[in-house]
Formats: C-alpha cells, sequence, structure tokens
C-alpha cells in the first residue's frame, strides 16, 4: 500500500521522554518508516485529503513492544503453540516484534540448517516481525558462526537441564569452547541461569506434597541462580568482550552480585518477567500448575526487590517468557506441579499487566515502554528499527487507552493453550489499535485484519 499515514495525538510518546505529549506522526506507507515527528497536533486541512488519518485524542501513542523471550514452538510442537496464534496473541497486546527462543520446537535453533527450517515454518503465519535466538549446546560450536551469519540475534544456553531432550544444557568446559568462538563476533550469549551443585541442600520442605506450590519453591531455591550468575560472571573475567545476559532473573539474592558486576564495567544484561514483577508465592493457590515456571515465582518480599533493580537500573529489560504446552502435560487434572511443565502463558497481557502494577507505585508509562519496548529491542540488536517512535524508524506502533479495563478470560486470550494464571484478574489498559509498519493488524474494534499476515521475519 502506498501513501502516507498521519497519527495525531493528545498523548505521544517521543523517544527519551517520560510522559505523552502532543505531536504528530508521519507514515510512508510504502516504506512503513516514520519519516516525519512534529511536536504538536497538526490539522487536517494541513495535509492532502487522500492521506490516512488516525486520531487518537487523549489515548496514548506508543511504540509497539519488542518482546525478546518467546517460546513458538513451531515446528515439532506447533500443538503447544506455533506462529500463527502466537504473534496474533502478541499482537493483540501491543507486541509488534517477537525473539524466538531456539528451544521446543523440533529441530532447535542450533544449526543454520535448521533455522532455515524455522522460517520456513514461519513464513506467511506472523502477525508481527518474528526474529530468533539460536542455541548453545555441547560440542557444536562450528556451528556459532554460520548461524550468526544466517541472521541469529544471539544464543541462548542452559545451565540447567532444559525439559526436553534435543536441547542439552552445558558445562564450563562446553562454555569455554562456545565463548572462544562467540567473543569474536557481533553477537550476545543467553543464559539460562540455574546451577545445580552436589552441595545444595533442599530447603527443609513443610510437606513435599506434589500439588502443593511450597514444594515446587523448596525445589528451586534462591542459590541456584546466585551459583549460576557467578559463573557467568567469573567467565566473563576471560571474555570481556561478549556481552552476557541473564534472562528471566527471578532471585532478589543474586542483585548483588548484578550490580557488583555492572558497576565493574562487565558487559552483563538482565531481564525479568511480566510474572515475577506481578505474581507472588504467597498468594498462588496449590494445586494450580499455570502458575510453574524456572525459576519460580518467589516471595512478595522478593517481588519487591525485583521492582527497585528494575527501576534502579540493575534489570534492564521485562519480557514475557511465554512458553506455552499441551494441557495434558500441565497436569491440571491432577494439580500436579512437580510434574507439570514449567512455563507461563502470558503473550498479549504482558504491557496490561505492568501497566496495572506499574499504576500503583507511580511508576509512569516511559518507563514501561523503556523496559519492553526501548531497552529490549537493543538487546536483541534491534534498536536501530525498532523500540521507538523516531525517524527513520519502523512504524511499529500501538493506539493504548491506559484507563479501560477488562478481565481476562479464556475468551480473551489469543495463544493457542489458553491457560494463564492471570484469568479472573481485573486489569488496566488495552489495545486500541496494532500498527505494524504503518498498517493496522489488529484493532479492538474489528479483531486483526484480514489477508495475509504482513510480519516479516527479521
Ligand atoms: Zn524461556
Amino acid at each position: 500500500m502506498s501513501g502516507l499515514l498521519v497519527i495525531v495525538g493528545d498523548n505521544v510518546l517521543l523517544p527519551d521522554d517520560k510522559v505523552p505529549r502532543p505531536a504528530t506522526v508521519v507514515v510512508d506507507l510504502t516504506s512503513g518508516k516514520i519519516t516525519t515527528i512534529s511536536p504538536s497536533r497538526a490539522s487536517r486541512s494541513s495535509f492532502p485529503e487522500n492521506v490516512q488519518w488516525i486520531d487518537a485524542g487523549s489515548k496514548y501513542v506508543l511504540p509497539g513492544l519488542v518482546d525478546s523471550h518467546v517460546h513458538l514452538n513451531e515446528p515439532g510442537r506447533t500443538d503447544w503453540e506455533g506462529f500463527w496464534t502466537g504473534t496474533r496473541a502478541a499482537a493483540s497486546g501491543g507486541v509488534t516484534t517477537v525473539v524466538d527462543m531456539p528451544l521446543n520446537s523440533i529441530p532447535p535453533t542450533v544449526t543454520a540448517s535448521n533455522l532455515q527450517i524455522k522460517r520456513d515454518a514461519a513464513y506467511n503465519q506472523c502477525f508481527t516481525d518474528v526474529a530468533f535466538w539460536g542455541g548453545v549446546i555441547p560440542n557444536h560450536q562450528n556451528h556459532l558462526k554460520p548461524l550468526v551469519d544466517a541472521g541469529v540475534k544471539g544464543f541462548k544456553c542452559f545451565l540447567i537441564e532444559s525439559g526436553v531432550e534435543e536441547f542439552p544444557c552445558v558445562v564450563e568446559e562446553d562454555l569455554k569452547a562456545a565463548m572462544d568462538v562467540l567473543q569474536d563476533l557481533p553477537t550476545t550469549l543467553l543464559f539460562h541461569a540455574e546451577l545445580e551443585h552436589p552441595s545444595h541442600e533442599a530447603s527443609p520442605a513443610v510437606s513435599t506434597h506434589p500439588t502443593l506450590y511450597s514444594t515446587f519453591l523448596a525445589s528451586r531455591p534462591q542459590t541456584l541462580e546466585v551459583d549460576a550468575i557467578s559463573l557467568v560472571t567469573r567467565l566473563q573475567k576471560s571474555y570481556p568482550r561478549l556481552r552476557c545476559h541473564i534472562v528471566h532473573l527471578s532471585a532478589a539474592s543474586a542483585l548483588p552480585l548484578v550490580r557488583e558486576a555492572k558497576a565493574s564495567g562487565v558487559n552483563l544484561t538482565v531481564e525479568t518477567c511480566f510474572h515475577y514483577l506481578c505474581l507472588a508465592a504467597d498468594s498462588i493457590p496449590d494445586g494450580q500448575p499455570q502458575f510453574k515456571c524456572c525459576p519460580p515465582v518467589r516471595e512478595e518480599g522478593n517481588r519487591q526487590l525485583l521492582w527497585d533493580a528494575l527501576l534502579d537500573g540493575t534489570i534492564d529489560c521485562v519480557v514475557s517468557d511465554h512458553s506455552p504446552c499441551v494441557a495434558e502435560l500441565k497436569k491440571l487434572d491432577k494439580g500436579d506441579i512437580m510434574e507439570a511443565w514449567g512455563g507461563i502463558s502470558t503473550l498479549g497481557l504482558g504491557l496490561s499487566l505492568l501497566w496495572t502494577e506499574g499504576r500503583k507505585r507511580g511508576v509512569g508509562i516511559g518507563k514501561i515502554i523503556d523496559w519492553t519496548s526501548k531497552k529490549s529491542a537493543q538487546h536483541a540488536s534491534l534498536d536501530h528499527v525498532k523500540g521507538a517512535l523516531k525517524v527513520g524508524y519502523d512504524a511499529d506502533i500501538i493506539i493504548w487507552d491506559a484507563d479501560a479495563q477488562f478481565t481476562v478470560t479464556k475468551e480473551s486470550l489469543n495463544f493457542k493453550n489458553k491457560l494463564s494464571p492471570y484469568e479472573g484478574q481485573t486489569l488496566f489498559g488495552t489495545v486500541e489499535k496494532t500498527l505494524l509498519r504503518g498498517h493496522v493488524v489488529y484493532d479492538k474494534e474489528n479483531g486483526f485484519t484480514a489477508g495475509t499476515p504482513i510480519g516479516k521475519l527479521l
């Protein structure tokens, strides 16, 4: 589609602004790029008749979210999630780019040819743009450079069993072999940072019944995360050029270690997830495996410390780690948390969750977009085109009704397996429209726009 799109509004969030302001954003629909931004509301008559015009009124105009931690699981486990359903859920919640994790699909993204299989599976199925992380597994360092050349944004590895046999975890020797190669490439190494140590003593559990949330929480103590992050920061002393990134930090007791590393100039970034900021173990009911993920959602006090760390910059970004599975593997019938697949489904809810929680704490939309769009775009090396309303950037834009409320129901979820720990919660903030490169892909009134989805593989 050619021509111009003009968006005017009273509350447009421009780069580095803490609060939205009146502005006009002009988009060239051929390139999908923002061509002009002016710091006031233009009048309709100052543009030709034939431009497309969106007047957002007092609704917020925001950059789309970049969710850099999503498991889309296709091909191979497409009954868990898929490109079509996953990216629809993302778009409905204002996410315009997702970065897919290398595991849970079969094959996993550990070779360039596997990446091509994933790209082929994703083709013409995506309502958002999609980028890919590669994976580091034992003895496959020869595949790392070809994967970088083929476009992966970085690599994820596990320091503890991943839960799927085709994606084995790595030990220190494997890491050194991989980091020897990666340190000279324009890339990043992401760690699932839980490390089991023979000397770990299980916390004295009051009960070991497998349906109790406390049983599960005691089985994944904070020390697993602390020990893993210690290993990462120690290795970084030998590989100072390579950025390392901790995915889904849950344990607040690892924060001093992160602060110390960052203060000493170590090239380390950290993410946490919506669920660690919006849920607390104290109020998780027993027998409800939809609350299970690894590392676990911890106590209320821990949650407060994660918020503090986000606000002081120790934690860089917030992502979903959307990781669903089929109902059968969630063990809902028996409520067996210990046996259930670990993964929380969130795609489409993140912005509302963080906004609802942030409002209580006086956290403005500027901060929230910083953590979910700007910083996550930087993390995935997409910040030259994504993560801000800026001239020359992709016109990935959401129109956001900050005051509207909705209750999370199964019907309101757009991902495949409609199970979420947030069901029944009433949240603030709804997406009115999601635009991808200037084109409306989701509209609250009309749903998803007809025709072939226009998401690109980045
Ligand atoms: Zn994950």
